[in-house]
């Protein structure tokens, strides 16, 4: 049986039963409607980034969707791209590019996750991601419309107007009421940015962040200081906005971000002089204070798979196995500085140690059926460094859960993508909803064609409520 894996953080090696890659929307709905026929299910999968098991199903069938990449329309009039599910980021751009010459309007994607480029479309809806805007909600208020295949393998359309609940439903429904097969994006004018780039305590970030919206920056984000003992830990950062600027300016550079050779050295530094890596990744950013940007291009950024392989290379024989579990807080704005707070005592405590992190903001969602961001939140990233022992693991899992009850407590949650360590209680704090999004995906997928290991493990986790809402109420 295969053998598959997350990216990031590798703790889910899983043998599926087979890998199928559809090539066409008729493949999928083969694909969905052979599974109920043989009374079986399956998996959903995009480039395989997400770390709680959503991806994939124990002995299940595991759907490849990379190959489902292709564009299908792109009407420049209006700036609607719709794309095969399967497509990246990269892909994505370089398709909202391919009509320039036509001399027509500049269009480019309005946000995207961080971190990664190699995430799907698919992937990236069906987690309902965010990226770095000052004041947008998440990718659901870019989707204009999708084409899934339902539990009973039939292809629909849906969107606001057209099989509504299942827009809401699939979005953030990490694979469990359909395959998404294409999406159509909600394109936004290409604009240049000028990158604004200051050090300064998280005090003073969100006044900070505040006039540069009023400036007009659309985009910002506070990398903070990782190193435990130092007072600045947590709570001194390098704060990044960006302000639109005219046409008339000239692009500084294509990407915005580090290079491969200086992301690998900085990242390796921030195992093992994390002052110094602070003080390198600050140097960079001023340096590239006031330079202009296109703003997807500015979205793109550097990341290597591999450089688990590589940490491990520069250490030999002191290698261990080892790799990076994010974990993303959610609180009130104003209860950001009492989280951080609360953040660095656990970390201190625990040992376990924040490679590197953010602190973005999102606002409410109001589409979706199960919101993560249930309010306008400020978002705080951390990538803890996870030794893969039994130890290890259980360490980081300990402080994951510290991270979501202080998260909890000041009225915030947490992001469900990243692992699946919360506590039931936790779940149902955070995510009150979750019951009854077990109940629909029961009532729309009657076959339990959909499955993962994900929802296994929260569909246990919940049972008991799980029976009395067995009707769908
Ligand atoms: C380094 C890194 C940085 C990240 N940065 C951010 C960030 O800045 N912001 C953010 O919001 N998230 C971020 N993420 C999380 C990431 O956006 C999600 O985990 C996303 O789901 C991964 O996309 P993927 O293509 O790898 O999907 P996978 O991991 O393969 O799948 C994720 C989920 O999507 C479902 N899925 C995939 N394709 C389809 C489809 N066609 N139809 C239906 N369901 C489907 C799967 O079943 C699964 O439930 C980051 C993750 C990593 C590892």
């Amino acid at each position: 049986m295969p053998l598959v894996n997350d990216v990031h953080s590798r703790l889910n090696p899983i043998e599926v039963e087979s890998i199928a890659r559809p090539n066409s929307a008729d493949d999928v709905a083969g694909c969905v409607r052979d599974c109920i026929g043989r009374g079986e299910s399956l998996a959903v999968s995009g480039h395989r980034h997400a770390m709680g098991g959503q991806q994939f199903a124990s002995g299940r069938t595991l759907l490849d969707m990379r190959a489902l990449s292709n564009v299908v329309d792109f009407d420049v009039d209006r700036g609607l791209l719709t794309i095969g599910a399967g497509a990246d980021w990269r892909r994505i751009v370089v398709a909202t590019r391919s009509q320039d010459a036509s001399g027509g309007p500049a269009w480019a994607i309005r946000q995207k996750q961080t971190g990664a480029d190699e995430l799907t479309l698919g992937g990236s809806v069906a987690c309902n991601a965010h990226g770095r805007g000052l004041a947008m909600g998440p990718i659901v208020e870019d989707v204009e419309s999708m084409s899934l295949v339902d539990g009973r393998g039939e292809l629909r359309r849906c969107s606001r107007d057209e099989n509504r609940e299942l827009f809401e439903l699939a979005i953030g429904g990490y694979g469990l009421f359909g395959v998404i097969v294409d999406i159509t994006l909600r394109l936004v004018p290409r604009r240049k940015l000028r990158r604004i780039v200051r050090v300064l305590d998280l005090e003073d970030a969100y006044a900070a962040v505040e006039r540069h919206e009023l400036d007009g920056a659309l985009y910002g984000d506070f990398q903070y200081a990782i190193e435990p003992s130092d007072d600045s830990f947590l709570r001194r950062g390098v704060l990044a906005c960006y302000e639109t600027v005219d046409d008339s300016c000239s692009v500084g550079g294509d990407g915005a971000g580090l290079s491969r050779d200086a992301w690998l050295e900085l990242l390796s530094m921030a195992h093992t002089a994390k002052r110094r890596a602070f003080e390198t990744y600050t140097r960079h950013y001023l340096s590239t204070h006031g330079r202009i940007y296109w703003s997807d291009s500015m979205q793109l950024s550097t990341y290597v798979p591999s450089y688990a392989e590589f940490l491990g290379a520069t250490r030999g024989a002191e290698a261990v196995d080892e790799s990076l579990v994010i974990t993303e807080l959610f609180v009130p704005p104003a209860r950001v500085l009492e989280l951080m707070v609360a953040a660095r005592a656990i970390l201190r405590r625990s040992r376990v140690e924040d490679i590197y992190g953010t602190i973005r903001s999102i606002r409410r969602d109001s589409t979706t059926f199960l919101p993560w961001a249930r309010d306008d939140f400020a978002c705080v990233i951390l990538n803890l460094r996870t030794e893969h022992s039994p130890a290890g693991v259980e360490r980081t899992r300990a402080v994951a859960r510290d991270l979501i009850d202080a998260a909890a407590d000041l009225g915030g949650s947490f992001y469900l993508t990243y692992h699946r360590w919360a506590t039931r209680a936790q779940l149902l704090r955070c995510y009150p909803r979750l019951p009854v999004f077990l109940a629909r995906k029961r009532a729309l997928d009657p076959n339990g064609v959909f499955a993962s290991d994900w929802h296994r493990h929260v569909a246990t986790l919940l049972e008991r409520d799980a029976t009395t809402l067995r009707s769908g109420a």
